[in-house]
């Protein structure tokens, strides 16, 4: 049978590394045909170098010439190209026929939705497209006839222990989706304990290497009610059938519970390459260099309830759930504009959740239309994020 062919939407980045390493173990089965990124032009370079695609792509039409300068110094023959237009161009394109969404944010709107209107396997690692919109992203997949896939591992867990992947949640006999949480690196803490934290504290995440964006919004738990919305839509789970359980060791990576009581997990060691490689190769199963889980050594598995009056971001993004409409996409776009800001360090750790409590309070939710007015939301949300922070914090 010939490889899929796979193209890998923020190739540089903590999962696309992570995807090129679970395909680079089976070049019987899958080739890295398109490779993006944003800047990071000699990361991307390297990798082309290593996987020879057909076309790789820089977001950033000032660094194109620099990419095509290093390919051709490397000696790699593949086509180059630039900008947000080439990079939805290829989601959709004839290129590929898997496309691996793990573009950090809202940027990865456009191509995660050409891609499921392509009727692509889509293996969605971008939840911020999917909180942003999720009822379009699922109608795109309707009309496209493809396959979504999760790959953010609660997600993946969940798509595993349900059967057939993502039925119809009551017919299955569920009851509960039960999402774990590490509670980051700051869990047991206080507010008072939060008041002078910095980034690099809380990028330090105790389990998971991952992106500073993400790393960030699980320092706040808002990386786990991105999650909340992202399972809503995921499998049409009511939002009072969704829960949050902290499991500190992270081996756990999500559960589904039964109406007989009956609850089944999904646990593996801390490594993204296990849901990558369960999403590349569904239904098969393929090794993914992970080091098998040896229960024995762990010895205890913890589970305690999250703490929202600590970390309100939690509480947050399950009100902007229940509010409906747009309120999860003026979430999103307003903690992206805080976690920059933090990581910046013109905004405070807990400053985090004021900016986007403030923003959903001046922007109460409209219903959904369109993509068009989606984003022009997601803009406004940004703008109102932006002055929420001047006035506040400068
Ligand atoms: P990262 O910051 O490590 O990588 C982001 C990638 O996106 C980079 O390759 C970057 O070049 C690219 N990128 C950024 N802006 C872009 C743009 N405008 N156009 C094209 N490419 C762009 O992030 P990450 O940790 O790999 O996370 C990626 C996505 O996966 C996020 O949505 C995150 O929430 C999700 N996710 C990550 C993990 C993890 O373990 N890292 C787990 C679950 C879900
Ligand atoms: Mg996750």
């Amino acid at each position: 049978m010939a490889p899929r062919n796979v193209a890998v939407m923020g190739a540089t980045g903590s999962i696309g590394t992570s995807t090129l390493d679970v395909i680079g173990r089976h070049p019987e089965r899958f080739r890295a045909a398109v490779l993006v990124a944003n800047r990071d032009t000699a990361g991307l370079a390297a990798l082309c170098e290593r996987f020879r695609p057909d076309l790789a792509i820089v977001a950033d039409p000032a660094m194109e010439a620099d990419l095509a300068r290093r390919l051709a110094a490397a000696g790699v023959r593949c086509d180059v190209a630039s900008g947000a237009d080439a990079v939805t161009a290829a989601a959709a394109g004839p290129l590929c026929d898997t496309v691996v969404a793990a573009i950090v944010g809202a940027a990865g709107l456009d191509s995660t939705l050409a891609a499921a209107r392509a009727g692509k396997r889509l293996l969605l690692a971008n939840k911020e497209s999917i909180v942003m919109a999720g009822e379009l992203l699922l109608e795109a997949l309707r009309l496209g006839g493809g396959d979504l896939i999760p790959v953010d591992s609660e997600h993946n867990a969940i798509f595993q222990c349900l059967p057939g992947g993502r039925p119809e949640l009551r017919r299955a006999g569920v009851r509960r989706l039960i999402l774990t949480a590490s509670g980051g690196p700051f869990r047991g803490r206080t507010r008072a304990d939060l008041g002078t934290i910095t980034p690099d504290q809380a990028c330090a995440h105790p389990k998971w290497s991952m992106g500073r964006k993400i790393s960030v919004d699980s320092a706040t738990l808002m990386n786990k009610g991105l999650e909340v919305i992202e399972a809503h839509h995921l499998f049409a789970a009511p939002v009072d059938t969704i829960e949050v359980v902290v499991h500190p060791q992270s081996l756990v990576h999500s559960m589904v519970d039964y109406v007989d009581g009956s609850v089944l997990a999904q646990l593996g060691n801390p490594d993204m390459r296990t849901a990558i490689a369960c999403a590349l190769a569904y239904p098969e199963r393929i090794e993914a260099g992970v080091a098998p889980l040896d229960l024995a050594t762990h010895a205890r598995l913890d589970f305690e309830r999250p703490d929202t009056d600590t970390f309100r971001c939690l509480a947050l993004a399950f009100a902007a759930l229940r509010e409906g409409g747009d309120a999860t996409a003026v979430l999103n776009a307003a903690n992206e504009v805080a976690v920059e800001a933090f990581l910046a360090g013109s905004l405070p750790f807990l400053g985090i959740a004021e900016v986007v409590e403030r923003v959903l309070e001046e922007l109460p939710a409209k219903p959904v239309v369109d993509v068009q007015t989606l984003v022009g939301r997601d803009e406004q949300a940004r703008r109102t994020a932006r002055e929420v922070l001047h006035r506040a914090y400068c």
